[in-house]
């Protein structure tokens, strides 16, 4: 074990996997959480994981845990459809598929499992109901974030990995702005409770991802999750150790609109109740083929929750120092492309090789900006194409000139 002492503010996807590349390279590390506990919060929805997410999800967790996460994890293929309202397919895409990675390359994942994966083995290292407000740097020694409730960590390194309204980036880069899209999502999910229920779901309509575009450009996306095998009985098998709680088939039912078209404020919208949603889409689905509306009527009212569609505006390469950032924190972005989550996989396993570096004895703050440079190239490039394509596709608007 090296000196190095690395503090995360933030256990979502991108800090937990950095998280498990330290623990798993011997590098001591803290995570604070500022949820009360891991499972507070609806942390249970589809997340799409691509092959930068698989190769960094192999890179950071012991082999057993990649298994689990593989054996737990849906394989729907690599059919992209899009439709229009009447049904009528308005362009068939085939993504190509990547040998050597479970599924091809191509896995849906239930967000709840993959965390209870990340989180496996980091008991003691994850501190929850820790919310950090500021943090405070010398010249040339540790940095100590502070939080909520009064209490202060020191480390070596600060990584900000707290998500689209980050504290660590306020601090760091008050310049960088995250600008609402235009855009309003309910999502919702569509129980399976058994085979009949899939089979009332057209097969066209259950490929990786289907986007069904109607008038005004409103639209549905479709995308199912289907557990190969319990999550029990994968981690009885595979990795006793864990604890996974148990997970049901559902399909993921997305409805999106620009937010005028609403007939209610934001304010309304997000005190607005699951079936209030959801009776709150059907009616802006009216000419919509019956199949879709269907579909729709049948998600889990319980499920349904507004988002509000927001994006990093891309900002210049700043001067590296003990603290950094990672995932949503500094390149948030439209879901257009479905790679938000991936590109914070990724984040956190250039950043864990730069830190092991550091840990060896390399400088920390050249290791930190070799991390830098890299991850705003792709981090930006994924927030400029994730807005060009949900601009295209479902009327998202442009990214404002930073
Ligand atoms: C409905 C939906 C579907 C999505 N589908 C996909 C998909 O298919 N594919 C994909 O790649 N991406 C998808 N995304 C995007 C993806 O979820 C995010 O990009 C990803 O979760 C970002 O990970 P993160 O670790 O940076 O942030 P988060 O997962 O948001 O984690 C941030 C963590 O920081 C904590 N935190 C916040 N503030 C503080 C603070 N001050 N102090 C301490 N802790 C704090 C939060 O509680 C949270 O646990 C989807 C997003 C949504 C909402």
């Amino acid at each position: 074990m090296s000196d190095l002492h690395v503090i995360i503010a933030g256990g979502g996807l991108g800090g937990l996997a950095l998280a498990q590349g330290l623990h798993q390279a011997g590098i001591s590390v803290a995570v604070y959480e500022r949820d009360p506990s891991p499972a507070f919060r609806n942390q249970g929805y589809r997340i799409r994981i691509n092959p930068d997410g698989i190769t960094a999800l192999q890179a950071v967790l012991a082999p057993a845990a990649f298994e689990l996460f593989a054996a737990t994890a849906g394989h729907p293929g690599t059919r992209m459809d899009a439709f229009d309202h009447r049904l009528d397919l308005v362009h068939g895409q085939q993504l190509a598929p990547v040998p050597g990675l479970p599924g091809a390359g191509r896995l849906a994942v239930n967000r709840r499992t993959l965390r209870e994966i990340l989180l496996s083995g980091l008991e003691k290292s994850v501190h929850y109901g820790a919310r950090l407000t500021h943090y405070r740097t010398e010249p040339t020694g540790p940095v100590t974030a502070h939080f909520a409730d009064g209490t202060s960590a020191t480390g070596d390194v600060l990584i900000g990995a707290d998500g689209v309204n980050s504290a660590v980036r306020a601090q760091l880069l008050p310049e960088a702005r995250v600008v609402d899209a235009g855009l309003r999502l309910f999502y919702g999910k569509v129980p399976f409770a058994g085979e009949a229920d899939r089979e009332r779901i057209p097969a066209e309509l259950l490929g990786l991802w289907t986007t069904v575009i109607g008038p005004d450009r409103r639209f549905i996306g479709l995308a199912p999750v289907q557990y190969p095998e319990a999550p029990h009985d994968a981690a009885a098998r595979l990795a006793p150790d864990i604890a996974l709680g148990a997970g049901t088939d559902y399909l993921a039912c997305v409805f999106g609109a620009r937010r005028e078209l609403l007939p209610c404020t934001d304010e309304q919208l997000f005190a607005m109740t699951g079936p209030d949603l959801r009776e709150l889409a059907l009616g802006l689905l009216e000419s919509w083929h019956p199949t879709l509306r269907e579909i729709v009527s049948r998600q889990d009212p319980a499920s349904v929750f507004p988002v509000s569609v927001r994006t990093s505006v891309p900002v210049p390469a700043w001067e590296t120092s003990a603290v950094t950032l990672l995932g949503d924190a500094i390149h948030v972005m439209s879901p257009a492309i479905g790679v938000g989550a991936n590109t914070a996989l990724r984040d956190a396993r250039v950043l864990a090789n730069r830190l092991v570096e550091a840990a060896g004895g390399a400088d920390l703050l050249a290791a930190l900006h070799a991390y830098e440079a890299e991850m705003v190239e792709y981090g930006f490039d994924a927030v400029r194409e994730s807005a060009e394509r949900g601009h295209q596709l479902v009327g998202q608007d442009p990214l404002p000139t930073a």
